[in-house]
């Protein structure tokens, strides 16, 4: 079975059986290995053709002018974008003196495989040079899960039809010339710096080199080095050289027919913005001596028993899809790679994966990547929020220059500051800020980590409460309004009493007056006063929820239903996303929602809606998202779940899973999207299983739409770890590791003990017809209702 995008559906990997150059920037995305802390694009060992070239180190910037056509108070005053920092991943190889490239001589086959279960990129090339000399090469590449500075190569050359002179030079190049120019006038893409890194050390000795260099602004030094071990028939010769820019171990050897080349070769990576030269320089080389003591073997055994364990309690299994299978399993294994060795550090919207958003971390981080971590592996998502309360100062700093009170975080940044030049889109999207604290409250409500509360969480939650506070006022009737603010649908800016923000700023409200009467210490060291606390429960009893009496329906932010409907039947399939045919002047004035915004807090806030109103929104809001923002489907996945339309909620998971797989935005080549990506899970976990978490209840209300056959998924909650196994008719509930557990299903409680599994009949869903969507903009229908979705003007997509 192939894929729509033609990577073989196959459950546990990703394979690609011939190069094509025309998606090699896609595949570099694809093919992208990291493991949070490290990150390598899936560039061609030999390194060229290339999209865009990228190695990526977390937390490693350049600070960039932000220049504005009209200054404005409150702006801020440099960007930050990502660094292509020295690539590691080089390996040329020469034939008889003719260089291995496949746009050279004839490439006989070319296959490249993603091994979920591995943490391995497996490469198998057979090319034919131009002076007719046919070679095979096998490399498989790791970035490692276990040693988080270590990244690794198995590099094997065998000539096929006689002998051959082979010379295999194994690199570091920093500075590399940054690829393709950015797509134009797309915002998404990133911006490249030419020669980013100035260099300070640069030293070769046996089958070691190291470079260090620093960047410009932002002042980061960062060290990279590599170590090899061969083994070759005799009379292999090697060398090491270094000059600034480049290292090169090279070995040549005579090569005949059933004699083989192998090369492992180990890079190390660091940075730091504090440590000498000298200090980096040690820690590489003790990065390298440990993983050449481990050597390739050990390296890939404990990177395979790692994602053993991940996937023992992870692991999401669909029956009846396997398209839909591979993608969530793709995602998983992609979300767990920008998290794994984070570790304090951002998890940015694309990861480590491409230059896209400029490597920027948004709210996506805490609203759709920490959920699936939370769930599967709590110490990263703990880690994620340490990151944010490392930055806290920064957000401080911002809050007070906007004349407000607590910390405001930034929309996008890498090292802590506002990067966002577009304030209706960013500074105004206060809700970050409850989404911080939700995440807080779902980390810690899942995990019982109370240390982690008592030293993290409060802050967090003290100086987001005491922003809400000042940016919120009463009106007449004693209503607490927040006004000119924008939420998650950023087809809207600036509007007054925003629901989704307005909810959560009561969540993130209560919690902190929770917070510091549990830790009263936490309070006088925050110097959180009486009056304080009171005015955080006034405010939050009395947040304004915007609601049209005559419609029935929530309002999306006040006045929002009584605005003009977007033309949606004159838009045409071309001027989608409309942010880059229309200007935002016009969308805001109208009823046009980018992504799930209301029917997002009917998700996070579930139960701050009945059942009919959760209908009747869902039903209002369909018919005006357009979903230009991967982040939308995932949401829509669960609500049309939950309100019944399963087949649609299908749809939507199969959006949400193969956004990347499929390139469904077409801008995979910046990129991964984690949040998505993320997503993923969520429509099937939250949407299809029904689990929701309220403080320390767990409750799941499984439904499978006609064409899945059987969903299972485990989940890590308060120290156990819970099975739920549904098909159509039944659910079964397991805990298979951990002391009793109450849980609930379709609202009848269950207590799970470790001695048997219990079974329960699944309601049928509520019966209601589908609400449509704009014109044009359906999901792909996976279901019972296959029909073509139109992309762009002619480019159908088959939905299998
Ligand atoms: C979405 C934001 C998101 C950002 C990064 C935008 O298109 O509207 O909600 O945070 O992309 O993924």
């Amino acid at each position: 079975m192939i894929s729509n995008d033609g990577y073989p559906v196959e459950p546990w990997s990703v394979r690609e059986d011939h190069l094509d150059t025309d998606r090699l920037g896609q595949t570099e995305s694809i093919f992208a290995l990291s493991n949070g802390h490290i990150g390598w694009r899936g560039n061609l060992d030999e390194g060229e053709p290339h999209v865009i070239s990228g190695s990526y180190l977390n937390g490693v910037f350049e600070s960039v002018p932000l220049p504005y056509a009209e200054s404005a108070y409150g702006n801020p005053e440099a960007g930050q974008t990502i660094v292509n920092v020295t690539n590691g991943k080089v390996i040329r190889l020469l034939v008889d003196d003719e260089p291995f490239d496949t746009r050279y001589g004839t490439l006989i086959s070319h296959q490249r495989v993603l091994d979920l279960k591995g943490g391995v990129l497996r490469r198998e090339v057979e090319w034919e040079s131009p002076a007719h000399r046919t070679i095979r090469v096998r490399s498989t590449r790791l970035v490692s899960l276990t040693h988080r500075a270590i990244a690794a190569v198995e590099y094997i050359v065998e000539v096929v039809d006689g002998p051959a002179e082979i010379v295999v030079q194994s690199e570091l190049v920093a500075n590399e010339p940054p690829g393709a120019s950015a797509q134009k006038a797309d915002p998404r893409t990133g911006a490249a710096i030419e020669r980013p890194l100035v260099p300070e050390v640069s030293s070769a000795h046996g089958s070691r080199a190291v470079l260090i260099h620093s960047t410009k602004q932002s002042r980061l030094r960062l060290a990279a080095a590599f170590d090899h071990v061969v083994q070759a028939p005799r009379g292999a010769r090697t060398s090491v050289e270094s000059s600034i820019d480049h290292a090169r171990f090279t070995v040549n050897v005579h090569l005949k027919p059933g004699q083989r080349l192998r090369l492992v070769k180990f890079v190390a990576h660091a940075w730091s913005s504090l440590r000498s030269a000298p200090a980096l320089r040690s820690q590489v080389d003790g990065a390298l001596t440990s993983a050449t003591g481990h050597g390739w073997e050990r390296l890939a055994a404990a990177q395979r028993r790692y994602l053993r364990d991940f996937w023992d309690r992870a692991d999401v299994t669909v029956e009846g899809d396997p398209q839909v299978q591979q993608a969530i399993r793709f995602a998983m294994f992609h979300v767990l790679q920008s998290a794994a060795r984070a570790e304090q550090r951002a998890i940015p919207a694309k990861g480590l994966t491409g230059p896209g958003y400029d490597g920027h971390t948004f709210w996506d981080s805490e609203t759709f990547v920490m959920p699936v971590l939370v769930y599967t592996n709590p110490p990263a998502a703990a880690d994620m929020l340490r990151w944010r309360h490392q930055i806290l100062e920064q957000a401080r700093g911002r809050a007070q220059q906007l004349g407000l009170r607590g910390a405001a975080f930034p929309w996008r940044t890498i090292h802590g500051e506002e990067c966002s030049g577009y304030w209706p889109a960013s500074t105004a999207a206060f809700h970050l800020n409850a989404d911080i604290a939700d995440a807080v409250l779902r980390y810690v409500s899942a995990t019982g980590d109370r240390d982690f509360e008592h030293r993290v969480g409060v802050d967090l939650l003290v100086e987001t409460a005491r922003l809400w506070a000042s940016l919120g006022q009463y009106d007449r009737g004693g209503r607490f309004r927040i006004d000119g603010v924008t939420g998650p649908d950023e087809y809207s800016a600036i509007a007054d009493n925003n629901l989704y923000t307005n909810l959560m700023a009561q969540q993130n409200l209560r919690a902190a007056v929770e917070a510091v009467e549990r830790y009263p210490d936490a309070r006088r060291r925050l110097r959180v006063t009486r009056d304080e606390v009171r005015a955080w429960t006034r405010a939050a009893d009395n947040v304004l929820i915007p609601y049209n009496d005559d419609l029935g329906v929530h309002e999306q932010a006040g006045g929002f239903t009584q605005h003009a409907r977007w033309d949606f039947a004159r838009t045409k399939p071309d001027q989608y996303p409309l942010m880059l045919h229309f200007p935002y002047f016009d969308l805001y004035r109208k009823q046009v929602i980018k992504q799930a915004d209301l029917v997002l807090a009917m998700y996070l806030r579930s139960e701050s809606f009945t059942a009919d109103e959760k209908h009747r929104n869902f039903a209002y809001y369909e018919p005006l998202t357009v979903r230009d923002s991967s982040l939308s489907s995932c949401t829509q996945a669960v609500m049309a779940a939950e309100v019944g339309h399963l087949e649609l909620a299908y749809d939507y998971l199969g959006e949400a899973a193969l956004m990347d797989l499929d390139d469904l935005e077409h801008n995979v080549r910046d990129g991964l999207h984690m949040g998505s990506l993320a997503g993923a899970w969520m429509a099937a976990v939250a949407g299809l299983g029904g689990m929701r978490h309220h403080g320390s209840s767990l409750s799941f209300a499984p439904r499978l739409p006609s064409s899945i056959n059987r969903l299972r998924f485990r989940l890590s909650f308060l120290g156990r770890l819970v099975e739920v196994d549904f098909d159509g008719r039944r659910a079964r509930y397991r805990l298979v590791r951990g002391r009793p557990l109450t849980i609930a299903h379709h609202g009848e409680e269950l207590r799970l003990t470790n001695r048997r599994s219990i079974v329960r009949e699944i309601p049928a869903a509520p019966h209601g017809s589908e609400p449509k969507q704009p014109p044009g903009r359906e999901p792909a229908r996976r279901g019972a209702r296959r029909r073509p979705m139109k992309l762009k003007p002619g480019k159908t997509k088959e939905v299998a």
